[in-house]
C-alpha cells in the first residue's frame, strides 16, 4: 500500500465520537503489518475503553490469541509470510474460536468468501469507517467464542461444506448433491433424532409429496457408501421416529 492509500485508510479509520451507551470494554487483538495503521487502531480502541495488542506478523497473532483470552481479533488479509486466511485457519484448527473480523485491502468477493471459509465471523474493506469497525467488534465481541468448525466431523466422517467434500477416515466419498445435503444435515446435529419431515424440509423443495419415502431412499443410499464399506453402523434408524447420525466405536 502507498503512502496515499496510508493517509487515505487513516483518515478513514480516525475514531469518531464516542458512542452514547456505555458498553463492557473489549480485550482486542490487532493484527496489522502497517505500523501507522496498526498503532492508529490500536489507539482509537483504547480510547473508547478497549485494550488494544498489537501483532505485526501471522505467527505472534496466533501465539498471542491462544495465550490471551481476546473478545476480539481484528485481522488483516495481506501480512508478510503467512496471510491472514491461514491465521485464521490455524486459530481454528488448535481449538481458537475468538471472533475474527477480516480487514480485506480489496473488496472482493473472493476475499469476503475466503475470509469466512477459513472460519472468519465478518470483515471490512480497507479505507474503512471507525465507528463502523467498533460497531462489528461490538456485535462480534456480544457472540463470544463460539465453536464453529468450518470442517464438521462425526466420527471418522468428514465433511467440508465450503469445498464440497466428505471422508471416511482417509477415504474420500463420492456422494450425489442431495446425499451431500441429506449428510450435512444430519453432520449438524449428530446424536439428536430426526423424523422424516425435518429431514424432509431441510433436504428438499416443496415439490415433494411429504408422504414419499424419498428419505428412506436416500438414507439407504447413503448407507451404501458411508458406512457399509467401512463396516459402520452410524446411521441408525430409529423405529417409528426417524433416524439418528452416532459416532459408533471404531467409526
Ligand atoms: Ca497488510
Amino acid at each position: 500500500m502507498g503512502a496515499d492509500a496510508d493517509e487515505r485508510t487513516m483518515r478513514a479509520a480516525a475514531p469518531g465520537p464516542r458512542a452514547a451507551t456505555t458498553m463492557h470494554a473489549m480485550r482486542v487483538l490487532v493484527v496489522e503489518d502497517e505500523p501507522k495503521l496498526a498503532g492508529l487502531l490500536a489507539r482509537g480502541l483504547g480510547e473508547e475503553g478497549h485494550p488494544t495488542d498489537v501483532a505485526t506478523t501471522g505467527n505472534d497473532a496466533v501465539w498471542m490469541a491462544r495465550s490471551t483470552p481476546y473478545d476480539a481479533i481484528v485481522l488483516d488479509v495481506m501480512l508478510p509470510g503467512r496471510d491472514g486466511f491461514e491465521v485464521c485457519r490455524e486459530l481454528r484448527a488448535l481449538d481458537v474460536w475468538t471472533p475474527v473480523l477480516f480487514l480485506t485491502a480489496r473488496d472482493a468477493v473472493a476475499d469476503r468468501v475466503g475470509g469466512l471459509d477459513a472460519g472468519g465471523d465478518d470483515y471490512l474493506a480497507k479505507p474503512f469507517s471507525f465507528p463502523e469497525l467498533l460497531a462489528r467488534l461490538r456485535a462480534l465481541a456480544r457472540r463470544g467464542p463460539v465453536r464453529r468448525p468450518t470442517v464438521l466431523e462425526v466420527g471418522s466422517l468428514r465433511l467440508d461444506p465450503a469445498a464440497h467434500r466428505v471422508w471416511r477416515g482417509d477415504t474420500e466419498l463420492d456422494l450425489s448433491a442431495k446425499e451431500f445435503t441429506l449428510l450435512e444435515v444430519f453432520m449438524r446435529q449428530p446424536g439428536k433424532v430426526l423424523s422424516r419431515l425435518e429431514l424432509l424440509e431441510r433436504g428438499w423443495d416443496m415439490a415433494y409429496e411429504t408422504r414419499s419415502n424419498v428419505v428412506d431412499v436416500y438414507v439407504r443410499y447413503l448407507r451404501e457408501k458411508i458406512d457399509r464399506p467401512f463396516g459402520c453402523h452410524s446411521l441408525e434408524t430409529v423405529r417409528g421416529v426417524g433416524y439418528r447420525l452416532r459416532e459408533p466405536p471404531g467409526c
